[in-house]
Order: C-alpha cells, then sequence, then structure tokens
C-alpha cells in the first residue's frame, strides 16, 4: 500500500547532517559520556540514522533506551504516557541527547526529561525528527528539529500504526 508522501527519503538524508552538526553545535562543551537515549520503539530509525551522521560530524556516544507507550493502537494518543521499561546504564552525571521521531502533545518527552533528571542526567538536549507544535498539550520546546509538520498523522520511517508500517522508508501521510 503507498501513503502519501509528507517527507521523502532524500529530504530525510539531506537533513541528517545539518541536524548532526546543528546539534553538536548545541551540547554542552563537556560531552565526555554523551548517551543518546530514545523512548522505544518510535525513536528507532531516527536514531539509527543520526547517530551514525553525529559520529561523522565527531561526537562520540553510546546508546539507552526507554520504552514509552501513549498511543495504544489507535491514531489519537491517550494522553496517559506510561514506562514499560527503564534505562539498562546509569546516566548519573553524563550528558543526555534525548532523542525521539515526534513530538506531538509534548507528554512523552515531558516524561522522559523528568525521568532523566530524576536518574540524575548531568544535562539533557533533546532532538526530534518531526515537530507538531499545533499539537502540543503540555509546553515542551525541542532543542533541534529536523522538520515542522502540521497536524496530521504520519506513518513509515519508525513511525506505526498498530505496530505496522514501521519500515517504510519515507514519512508517509496516513488517512483514515
Ligand atoms: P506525545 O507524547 O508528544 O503526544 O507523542 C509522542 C509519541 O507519539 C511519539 O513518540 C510517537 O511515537 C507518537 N506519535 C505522535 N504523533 C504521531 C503520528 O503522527 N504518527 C505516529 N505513528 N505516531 C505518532
Ligand atoms: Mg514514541
Amino acid at each position: 500500500m503507498d501513503y502519501e508522501p509528507l517527507i521523502t527519503e532524500a529530504q530525510i538524508a539531506e537533513r541528517m547532517p545539518a541536524l548532526a552538526a546543528e546539534i553538536a553545535r548545541g551540547l554542552p562543551d563537556t560531552r565526555e559520556g554523551l548517551v543518546v537515549v530514545g523512548p522505544l520503539k518510535g525513536c528507532l530509525v531516527f536514531m539509527a540514522d543520526l547517530s551514525r551522521a553525529l559520529w561523522k560530524v565527531g561526537v562520540a556516544h553510546d546508546y539507552d533506551f526507554l520504552r514509552l507507550a501513549s498511543y495504544g493502537k489507535g491514531t489519537e494518543s491517550t494522553g496517559k504516557v506510561q514506562m514499560e521499561s527503564d534505562l539498562i546504564h546509569s546516566v548519573a552525571g553524563r550528558p543526555v541527547l534525548l532523542v525521539d521521531d515526534i513530538c506531538d502533545s509534548g507528554r512523552t518527552l515531558t516524561f522522559a526529561r523528568a525521568h532523566l533528571l530524576t536518574r540524575g542526567a548531568a544535562s539533557i538536549t533533546t532532538s526530534v525528527l518531526m515537530d507538531k507544535p499545533a499539537r502540543r498539550a503540555v509546553p515542551f520546546a525541542v532543542d533541534h528539529v529536523g522538520f515542522t509538520i502540521p497536524d496530521a498523522f504520519v506513518v513509515g520511517y519508525g513511525c506505526d500504526l498498530a505496530e505496522a508500517l514501521r519500515g517504510l522508508p519515507y514519512i508517509g501521510l496516513y488517512k483514515a
């Protein structure tokens, strides 16, 4: 099945090095021990591409993950963020780059940032591939945004519809 592309593979590939360079400039001077943290599973494809783009601009890092869920099976957030699994390593005293596919209501990143601070992260920088500012339910300003998109439900490049379509290599518009 085809989905109308909102952001093509070529556009994502072109944006990635510039986004990584922007992140690199914005990181604190002490980036020793930088850990990139993403909430699974939506972060996966973006994090994989961003990781390699960061490497190319000289930003060494390792990874960790949270498992957060708020969407259930539908296209509307339930409004409640649940942590299904926690970080594997300690982030205490370390700079963190918190990344996700989309910032929508802002609840997931608000939850994740608060959790990382509780765990003693030294600093938290945020980046998302896509920002939907029109949808914010809680105020959250993302530091580095790949693309600002309108209020639409998107699929592909890690973004699912009831767990399907994550492997679609571009960002498509889902129309029910
Ligand atoms: P928030 O907590 O900001 O409302 O939503 C963040 C999470 O909801 C994202 O990590 C993403 O997994 C999911 N999400 C938000 N908007 C969309 C969308 O348009 N499509 C899909 N597939 N997931 C979305
Ligand atoms: Mg998500």
